[in-house]
């Protein structure tokens, strides 16, 4: 028969000792029953611990040491909610320190020097044994990755705090990973495991220095109910800066939304407003944070607005595709050279409503598929419209949103875009924004070459608003470069601004790829462009964007003129 023993692994020990020999000591007498870990001094036990919590049975801690004692580390175990579940047999020499030790929650000590093997295993087995009733209602009630309360339990415990600890007033905060998924499918499951992991250590590390509870009530969502927080921004900064740490590789971008205590809100409402607020900066690395309040409440009413409307808006064309020309400046005078397509929601009750206000929403939740086959489609009959109607065939730029580059049908779907409509390749091109290609950068550039060996003009979108470096722009592919807005607005009065203008028209210069400057307003803003060799210009200066039948008009003065 088998037993249970046999199925079990074995118990996992640490021993914390800075003088070798006793470490070596210990370990020859547990290693036949035991698996071990070691750690030198307090600070490396605390760390091991933090990473071992849910798998430690014991921890035989010596009370002298440099870097960090026994006491320290005893102090510090105290505080943290899992930590304190391990049970610590101390090792030491003098008496005077065990009843210390004892005061301070060492479950049992062993005296040096380790003459009597036979009595340390019995310790060591007994002490195991004695906590192991307490250890199972710590693991049921705990997520077993990062250590933190499960859902259940959390709000239980949430719940307890609410109703029978009024002078608690706690704040609801909720945690996310941006495009964990994506992490998870590009790097592994156990990569993923480690991010986790990471903010459950970090998280319990804050709140062993305050109070509250908390727990990863499913995926990559965590939520903390604690005492408010003087300044929730450093809370994220640190949590953030600890999984900056886990890879130089992979970008991991977290986000918060934070509810504070309200009269008479229970956590579950508490945590649904945390929740909403944490989305509501979904995809906004530079904002990762948002506190709840009332300006939101509206927000959160108008998002769910247009979330049900899109579809009956699809289907009663609200939805309706302006645009905007591209000139080309270093033709005298400036020729129209393509337009691009921009997406206009005419809402029956709302009115126009502009992109900004929900292509982010429909981004963080999938929809912006919809949206970006409509504006491709009707932009593709427009080219063809025009080409056959007035016989001037216009090249019209799409914008792409991250998600339809992960979309493993868009090769398919733009092929068919362009055949069905009897166009080239060269009539459409395609606008991807910076940050698309520092998110994922491998698999995002895989696509984007399989694009432009079809014959697609590639824009790098928004250029100067994401992070890629210097270094990474040369292995980038595309063949333009939008200038992001931001630099153009102040070139005249803003000496900084004008010198960026002129070395990124150098660096384009030198990639070999022409430059389109973006949100041109004014002559003085376009003299100097052209001055520094800039190609292409859109903006108010020549046109706002415009309904398909006003911009037939620039192209019918086009057609005039040559
Ligand atoms: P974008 O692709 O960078 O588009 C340029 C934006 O700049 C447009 O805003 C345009 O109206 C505006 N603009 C152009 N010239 C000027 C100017 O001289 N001054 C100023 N102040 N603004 C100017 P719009 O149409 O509101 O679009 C905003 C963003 O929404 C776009 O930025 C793009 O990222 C997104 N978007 C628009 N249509 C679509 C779409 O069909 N699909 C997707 N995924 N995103 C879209
Ligand atoms: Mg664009
Ligand atoms: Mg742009």
């Amino acid at each position: 028969m088998i037993k249970t023993k046999q199925i079990q692994r074995p118990q996992l020990v640490m021993i914390v000792d800075d003088h070798e020999i006793n470490r070596d000591a210990i370990g020859a007498i547990l290693e036949d029953d035991y698996e071990l870990l070691f750690a030198e001094n307090g600070k490396e036990a605390l760390d091991l611990m933090q990473k071992h919590a849910t798998e430690l049975s014991i921890v035989l801690l010596d009370l002298m040491m440099p870097v960090m004692s026994g006491f320290e580390v005893l102090a510090f175990i105290q505080k943290d909610e899992l930590l304190r579940t391990i049970p610590v047999i101390v090792l030491t020499a003098e008496k005077q320190a065990e009843l210390k030790a004892l005061q301070m929650g060492a479950a049992d000590f062993i005296t040096k020097p380790f003459d009597m093997p036979e009595v340390i295993l019995a310790r060591v087995g007994r002490i195991i044994e004695l906590s192991e009733g307490r250890a199972l209602i710590s693991a049921a009630e705990r997520d077993p990755l990062t250590g933190l309360y499960n859902r259940n339990f959390f709000f239980e415990y949430a719940n307890r705090l609410y109703h029978y600890h009024p002078e608690y007033k706690m704040d609801a905060v909720v945690i996310n990973i941006e495009r964990f998924h994506t992490i998870n499918a590009l790097n592994g499951r156990s990569f993923g495991d480690d991010v986790l992991r990471c903010i459950g250590v970090e998280i319990r590390l804050f709140l062993a220095e305050t109070e509250g509870i908390s727990s990863r009530v499913e995926a990559d969502r965590f939520e903390i109910y604690c005492i408010p927080q003087p300044d929730y921004a450093a809370v994220l900064a640190r949590l953030q800066e600890a999984v900056s740490r886990i890879s130089s590789k992979v970008n991991i971008h977290l986000r918060m939304g934070v509810k504070p205590w309200q009269e008479n809100i229970d956590p579950v409402i508490l945590f649904d407003g945390a929740q909403a607020a944490c989305n509501m900066v979904r995809g906004d690395y530079k904002n990762p944070l948002m506190i709840y309040n009332e300006d939101m409440h509206l927000q959160e009413l108008l998002n769910q607005r247009l979330l049900n409307g899109l579809l009956p808006a699809v289907k009663e064309k609200q939805l309706r595709v302006f645009y905007q020309p591209k000139y080309d400046i270093l033709h005298d005078p400036p020729r129209l050279s393509s337009a691009e397509a921009l997406i206009r929601w005419d809402h029956p009750e709302l009115g126009m409503i502009s992109p900004g206000q929900f292509v982010p929403l429909f981004e963080g939740n999938g929809l912006i598929g919809i949206v970006d086959s409509f504006v491709w489609e009707e932009a593709a009959r427009q080219v063809a419209s025009w080409r056959d109607r007035l016989g001037f065939t216009l090249p019209v730029s799409v914008n792409l949103s991250r998600s339809d580059v992960f979309d493993p049908t868009l090769i398919d779907r733009l092929v068919h875009l362009i055949e069905s409509n009897n166009l080239s390749y060269s009539n459409i091109k395609l606008e991807v924004t910076e940050s698309a290609y520092t998110d994922n950068a491998g698999q995002v550039l895989g696509v984007i070459r399989q694009l432009r060996e079809l014959g697609f003009e590639i824009e790098m979108d928004d250029f100067g608003s994401g992070y890629s470096s210097l270094n990474m722009l040369s292995d980038m592919p595309f063949d333009v470069l939008k200038m992001d807005m931001k630099f153009i607005r102040s070139i005249e009065t803003n000496e900084v601004d004008r010198r960026l203008v002129t070395l990124i028209l150098d660096i384009a210069r030198y990639l070999g790829v022409r430059v389109v400057a973006e949100g041109v307003e004014t002559e003085g803003q376009l003299n100097i462009l052209r001055d520094d060799g800039c190609d292409l210009v859109q903006g108010y200066y020549f046109s706002r964007p415009l309904p398909p039948e006003e911009f037939e008009k620039l192209i019918l003065r086009e057609i005039e003129i040559s």
